[in-house]
């Protein structure tokens, strides 16, 4: 039997579309609009690709953004001045510092200093810690469209073996963490395996679910995995002639997977519509008071 394609597109247009609904409600309520500022270091093309993506999707579910971009000799202290401001502006409600960012900057010292209530993304300790303890103020961005994907595409996670390939802290920790809370599209068993893991096919093979994001090209293969696994593949990789893969060989996998995301088309326009969500909650935490 052929896989169904899991068409993130058209789902997180769908998505798009209701938080746009939301937005239109809440500004003519509040008369508040709510406002993502994206800070964007150097000049990595790719990194200005997504934050261009992400303006453009705030923009058509009426959300207001504004790009702060700095120099890639900027200074660590340079950078957490504008964190500070953008911090005390009670105009903006979302911060998005774009990753990442050049050497001379520590990432966890900018990541920590967004304010709890602006950080759209996720990743200060706080909200890392409400996520964990299952009552999270924001949800981590890609984990979370990865679990819409899976709710929208009617999979039963209940009691399903979920295997979660990398341990970052932007996509397989956090995406362990949805999946083993109690509730809607979660309440599964969980693996989470990394660079260490012993004999990583035997465990593969174990999944009902399994969620690649290692950042290696076609790494997960056929043989890799069994008949009717759901396979959601996170990975964003350029082959060497400019071709956009996954962490995971479609063709193999897909023959034997009951479900399936592309890449392009899956995980990643998913990303975007929760950074839009996490937006408007940002705007409603702060309006709210
Ligand atoms: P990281 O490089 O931060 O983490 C990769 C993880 O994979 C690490 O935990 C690493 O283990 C593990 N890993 C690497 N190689 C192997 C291997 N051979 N066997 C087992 N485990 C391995 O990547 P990210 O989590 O940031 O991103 C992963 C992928 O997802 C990338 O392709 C990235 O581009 C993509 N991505 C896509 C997004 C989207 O919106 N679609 C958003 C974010 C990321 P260890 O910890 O031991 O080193």
């Amino acid at each position: 039997m052929a896989a169904e394609i899991i068409d993130g597109k058209a789902i997180a247009a769908g998505l798009r579309e209701r938080i746009g609904r939301e937005t239109s409600a809440f500004v003519e309520q509040t008369g508040v609009t709510p406002h993502l500022a994206a800070v964007l270091v150097g000049d990595d093309p790719a990194s200005a690709v997504y934050v261009r993506n992400k303006q453009r999707a705030c923009e058509k579910a009426g959300i207001k953004s504004t790009l702060h971009r700095l120099d890639a000799a900027t200074s660590q202290s340079e950078l957490l001045l504008l964190v500070t401001r953008l911090n005390e502006d009670s105009d903006v409600h979302g911060i998005l510092v774009q990753l990442p960012l050049p050497s001379q900057i520590d990432e966890t010292a900018v990541l920590d200093a967004v304010s709890p209530l602006k950080d759209v993304d996720c990743f200060h300790p706080e909200n890392v810690g409400l996520l964990s303890q299952g009552r999270p103020r924001f949800q981590p961005c890609t984990p979370a469209g990865c679990q819409h994907l899976l709710a929208e595409s009617a999979v039963q996670t209940e009691g399903a073996h979920v295997v979660v390939l990398g341990r970052s802290e932007i996509v397989g920790k956090p995406m362990a963490l949805l999946m083993v809370q109690k509730g809607k599209a979660a309440n599964a068993t969980v693996s989470i395996c990394h660079s260490r893991t012993r004999d990583l096919p035997n465990v593969t093979r174990q999944a009902d679910i399994l969620i690649a994001a290692l950042g290696r090209p076609e790494f997960v293969t056929g043989e890799m995995v069994k008949d009717g696994v759901v396979v959601i593949d996170v990975g964003i990789n350029r082959t060497e002639d400019g071709k956009l893969v996954g962490d995971v060989e479609f063709t193999s996998v897909a023959a034997k997977a009951s479900a399936i995301t592309p890449v392009p088309g899956g995980v990643g326009p998913m990303t975007i519509a929760m950074l839009l969500q996490n937006t408007l909650t940002a705007a409603r935490l702060q309006t709210s008071g």
